[in-house]
């Protein structure tokens, strides 16, 4: 096919050859992964991503990933960004990249690195996090039933939303201490997360039943048990119209300033609106997270995801392999977005609710799950159609939704398990408010 290009590593083609290239990648069975790059579609051997290639260029220059900001723009980004301390988005960068990130440029493509570059220099990213390691000089007291207040140094006494019990801090609270806080400036705010330290009392083996769980392409999360559970929307048909009218304006606004010049407050006040908007929506996402999670938590023993890869990654973007997204409209693309990089976040929350009450996650690698008839094991892309799987195995001729059927195979797979019960009094040092939407 043409254009083909091939490097040591990468062999790269462009949309619309991503088909052919999967394919090709089928029929010759080899362990291969696509990765998307605004239109590139590239072949990688599995596991090799960005991301790695960050981990080995770190080693060799002896640095940590602490001390490294990560700036990226399209979907071979995922896997890159989360693995820098600080991950930054240039303003052309795809939607569900500027999600994951701390800081989105208002300038696009080398103007917006100009723009990360000037404010490190100017002020090493301070207005974006603040450490707090010295736990003594904080002074955490907890003022009413929603509000708690610290001090915080150069700034001194502030008060926070109290959304979660911290341990060592005021009556009844939880056995342990806070060990420091970092403080995070997001669009609606400055935000509080406290490092705490808590010894963890083993929970008696729950009792529960065992689950599979698969993200589905057609609804957010599908178990094995035929039920499903989803939600709608994040943001109401109202306020969708009001991003897309201000995004509208900033593209505007930002096309009419000649160059170098810095954006008006008109224009930056749209931008913080854009932001807000958006934080709006994240934040109604990981509420949801956060019900469901407990939910399944309380429910199920045992429960089993498949595990994370970046050909599982372009499954959020893409469709599947075998159904892409196709026609994506706008409002199930900002959905799409933030179910699509939530995945991970879900098993996150899922790992510490089920350690809490007994139970344990058990990823496994699942591959062909959604092709593969649970019943005979009959693996076909023919017996797929949309939600509904159709096994073209004769003799079998199961029928249900294709996602049900995916998490029933999740459930009968091997894996290994990510959590689980701990040995009695054991210490461990996690992060016990819900992890940043990013
Ligand atoms: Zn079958």
């Amino acid at each position: 096919m043409e254009p083909l290009r091939v490097g040591s590593a990468i062999v790269a083609t462009t949309e619309p050859h991503a088909e052919t290239v999967l394919d090709t990648i089928r029929e010759l069975g080899l362990e291969m992964q696509v990765i998307f790059n605004k239109g590139a579609v590239m072949v990688l051997p599995s596991g090799i991503n960005k991301a790695t290639g960050l981990t080995a260029a770190l080693a060799e220059l002896e640095m940590s990933a602490h001390s490294t900001i990560g700036v990226g723009d399209a979907e071979n980004d995922h896997a890159f960004l989360p693995a820098c301390e600080c991950a930054v988005a240039v303003a052309n960068a795809l939607p569900a990249v500027k999600e994951r990130c701390d800081l989105v440029t208002e300038g696009e493509h080398g103007a917006g690195v100009v723009e990360l570059i000037d404010r490190i220099l100017e002020n090493d990213l301070a207005d974006l996090a603040v450490d707090v390691p010295q736990v003594r000089t904080m002074r955490i007291v907890r003022l009413s039933a929603r509000w708690g207040a610290l001090t915080v140094p150069m700034v001194g006494r502030v008060r926070f939303r109290w959304t979660q019990d911290l341990p060592g801090v005021g009556k009844n609270s939880p056995a342990g201490k806070v060990t420091g806080a970092r403080l995070i400036k997001e669009a609606e705010g400055w935000h509080v997360v406290f490092r705490t330290e808590t010894l963890v009392v083993p929970a008696d083996a729950h009792q529960g039943p065992q689950v599979g769980i698969d993200r589905g392409v057609h609804v957010a999360l599908a178990l094995s048990d035929g039920t499903m559970r989803e939600h709608g929307s994040w943001l109401t048909d109202g306020e969708r119209e009001h991003l897309r009218r201000l995004e509208k304006t900033a593209a505007r606004r930002r096309t009419a300033r000649p160059k170098k010049a810095r954006p008006s407050g008109r224009e930056r006040r749209t931008y913080g609106q854009i932001a807000r908007l958006r934080a709006k929506a994240k934040r109604r996402a990981v509420d949801w997270q956060h019900q469901t999670t407990t939910e399944l938590a309380d429910t199920f023993a045992v429960i089993k995801v498949e595990k994370l890869s970046i050909l599982n990654m372009v499954k959020s973007a893409k469709g599947t392999i075998e159904a892409p997204g196709r026609n994506v409209t706008q409002k199930a693309g900002l959905n799409r977005s933030i179910s699509g990089q939530a995945w991970g976040r879900t098993v996150t929350l899922l790992e510490y609710k089920t350690i809490d009450r007994g139970g344990q996650v058990i990823e496994v690698p699942a591959p062909g799950t959604s092709q593969t008839c649970h019943r005979c094991g009959h693996r076909d892309p023919a017996s797929r159609n949309a939600t509904v799987f159709a096994c073209v195995n004769p003799a079998c001729g199961w029928v249900g939704h294709a996602d049900t059927n995916a998490a029933i195979n999740i459930n009968n797979a091997d894996g290994s398990a990510v959590s689980g019960r701990r040995d009695l009094g054991t210490t461990r040092s996690v992060k016990r408010q819900p992890p940043r939407a990013a």
